[in-house]
């Protein structure tokens, strides 16, 4: 079994080693590379840019140097037009950059949700059942939402902060080299303090989003029907809310010191900043009276200046945003590295319509290794042949059924369809063969139409209609406000259990499947819902191969086959009649629950003392 995603994330992301954070750079670059049109576009961009921001401070130099002193009126005015037209070009160039930028980071984003999503529904069954859903919704959403940033903000920036700040360094060597030398000298000051807070805000930026996904994860478990339900049903509102409290009090904390980690860094770069024009009209001024220097040089140097700092204290601090980026990468690269433990086979094949001969070769399985669930399982179900699964709850029966989908894989053993080994059969046309109604059965917040054409979309309102009938749905759909176009709420909450039953039914009778598992609700009905379930099955059962956890009487009457497992072993084998002759367990639970009241129908032979499954 794989470790719940938890555990996954406390390995640091500050100790992750270098080579793989360098292997996470190529699989982030290959991200851009069916951007690369837009790439070389916004490289064009950069340059371009870079070039009419250097023409400004040679301009002022001319103003100073050559048209005041001579008082060239047309001089001075072309020059200052000059300026006002090389910022306009700067600034279209800009906007143009801007827009190529955010087309790339909203495509990458796309793309990687896209390909998170589909990895995250191939993942196996045990994946859901240990993740919690808060954590890999915050994934989807807010982690990939952080891309757009990275892309936008970051990649380009560091392209763009390098370009303007090389191109600057030449300039100012080209104006006055020994100032120059000067200006330069002071940058590593800028970039030392850089890398330590990068360090610490990479760390904080993977604890917050743990935190985060923590945060949506109360939320999501108290804020939903069956949440809320028990929330309110044990009185522990106040309880909740001390949870939320205290884990939304951590995460203002750590944004809080999220955001001031580099405030003393960012302090000492912005005195910095006053230190070099202070060097250069120094030195530069004491060259001036000198007459070793224009005046126009000076200003224009410190002009630049602007221009050199600016971008090193950005690139700077560029560095910092990457290595946070790297933290959210590094999220989404642990999702998609996960490998689904249920896989398809290279040329698996495909079963379009399946005879219904379902058989059980030895199978073993165990969700944890020293806790095997399922051993030796051996059976067989001839088309249209219906077994009964009874036993002691927690025998397996459920999971049983799960091995039939491949929802996980025997450990050992092979499971056969048509005498095919599942693993050869293609997942989804295996998963087309087998209907399955259980007793929570799922559906969506739809409308009663959208819920049964998810079994099957060709279907016609005829097809519907009768499917309704035969699952005693139909007047259930009639009696709705708005019959088929009736939303059924937040996981059916609005039907009733028996209508759910029956809803699930009529969508299993609908996809037409030849192959059924039916895990029969364990609470009892009202005995007009009993009778509606009970004639809703008819239809189901009939001419299927039917693998059902039963709990009705009737169920296991008509049974082909019971099978009655306990601690995972079918310890009996056979018909109603059979078994009960042997006086066995099978005859041993039966007789209790007749003690117990043979009225109870649902429930029965779920538990050793004839009381009904609580599970
Ligand atoms: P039944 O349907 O007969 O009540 P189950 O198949 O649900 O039994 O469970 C069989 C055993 O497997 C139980 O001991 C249960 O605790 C265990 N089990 C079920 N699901 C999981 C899981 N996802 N991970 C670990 N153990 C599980």
């Amino acid at each position: 079994m794989r470790a719940p995603l938890g555990d996954l994330d406390t390995e640091s992301s500050e100790n992750i080693p270098m080579s793989a954070t360098r292997g996470n750079l190529r699989r982030i670059s290959a991200y851009f590379h069916p951007y690369a049109q837009e790439s070389w576009l916004i490289l064009l961009c950069i340059l371009l840019g870079s070039i009419f921001g250097l023409i400004s401070p040679l301009l002022i130099r001319s103003i100073i140097d050559r048209a005041i002193p001579d008082s060239d009126m047309y001089l001075l005015s072309l020059l200052a037009l000059g300026m006002l037209g090389s910022s306009l070009v700067a600034g279209l160039i800009s906007v143009a950059q801007n827009y190529l930028s955010n087309r790339i980071g909203q495509g990458v984003m796309y793309d990687v949700r896209n390909q998170l999503y589909a990895q995250l529904q191939g993942l196996h069954l045990g994946f859901f059942v240990n993740a919690r859903a808060g954590e890999t919704i915050s994934r989807l959403d807010s982690d990939v939402a952080g891309i757009q940033n990275v892309v936008t903000g970051t990649f380009v920036n560091v392209v763009a902060q390098a370009i303007t700040l090389t191109s600057t360094v030449i300039m100012i060597f080209y104006l006055s080299w020994p100032l120059a030398i000067v200006s330069v000298l002071i940058l590593p000051l800028f970039i030392i303090p850089a890398r330590r807070v990068g360090k610490i805000r990479r760390a904080l930026t993977s604890e917050t989003q743990q935190e985060r996904a923590d945060l949506t994860h109360i939320l999501q478990e108290t804020l939903s029907v069956g949440g809320y339900v028990l929330m309110k049903a044990f009185g522990r509102e106040s309880m909740e809310k001390e949870k939320f409290r205290a884990k939304n009090s951590v995460v203002m904390k750590l944004q809080i010191r999220q955001a001031l980690v580099g405030r003393w860094y960012f302090m000492i770069v912005g005195l910095f900043g006053t230190l070099g024009p202070a060097l250069v009209y120094w030195i530069g001024g004491s060259l001036v009276l000198r007459e070793a220097m224009t005046l126009g040089t000076v200003v224009a140097f410190v002009a630049y200046l602007a221009r050199l700092y600016g971008p090193a204290s950005s690139l700077a601090s560029v560095h910092v945003e990457v290595t946070t980026s790297m933290a959210l990468f590094e999220r989404i690269f642990q999702y998609m590295d996960m490998r689904s433990e249920v896989t398809d086979q290279q040329n698996a094949t495909v079963i379009k319509q399946s005879q219904g001969e379902v058989e059980f070769r030895e199978v073993s399985f165990h969700y944890r290794q020293d806790y095997p669930v399922l051993q030796n399982i051996s059976f067989r179900a001839n088309p249209g042949e219906m077994i009964a699964l009874v036993g002691p709850s927690g025998a397996g029966k459920t999971t049983l059924t799960y091995l039939l989908p491949r929802f996980y894989d025997p450990a050992s053993g092979f499971i056969l369809l048509d005498g095919i080994d599942l693993r050869n059969i293609s997942l989804e046309s295996l998963r087309k063969q087998i209907g399955i109604v259980t007793q929570d059965s799922f559906v969506y917040h739809a409308s009663v139409r959208q819920n049964l054409l998810y079994a099957n979309p060709s279907a016609t309102e005829e097809d519907m209609r009768s499917a309704c009938e035969d699952a005693q749905f139909y007047e259930s759909v009639r009696a709705m406000p708005w019959g088929f176009e009736t939303i059924v709420g937040e996981n059916g909450y609005r039907l009733s259990g028996g209508e759910r039953q029956r809803l699930a039914i009529a969508r299993v009778i609908l996809a037409g499947t030849r192959v059924v598992i039916l895990d029969e609700a364990t609470s009892s009905l009202d005995s007009v819902s009993e009778t509606l379930i009970q004639r809703a099955l008819e239809p189901l059962l009939k001419d299927r191969t039917v693998i059902a956890v039963a709990h009705r009487l009737s169920t296991i009457r008509r049974a082909d086959q019971i099978l009655v497992l306990d601690h995972g072993r079918i310890v009996e084998q056979g018909t109603h009649s059979k078994l009960l002759n042997e006086g066995a367990l099978y005859a041993e639970l039966y007789t209790t629950q007749m003690d117990w009241g043979a009225s109870v129908d649902a429930g029965l032979l779920s538990s050793r003392r004839g009381k009904p499954d609580a599970s």
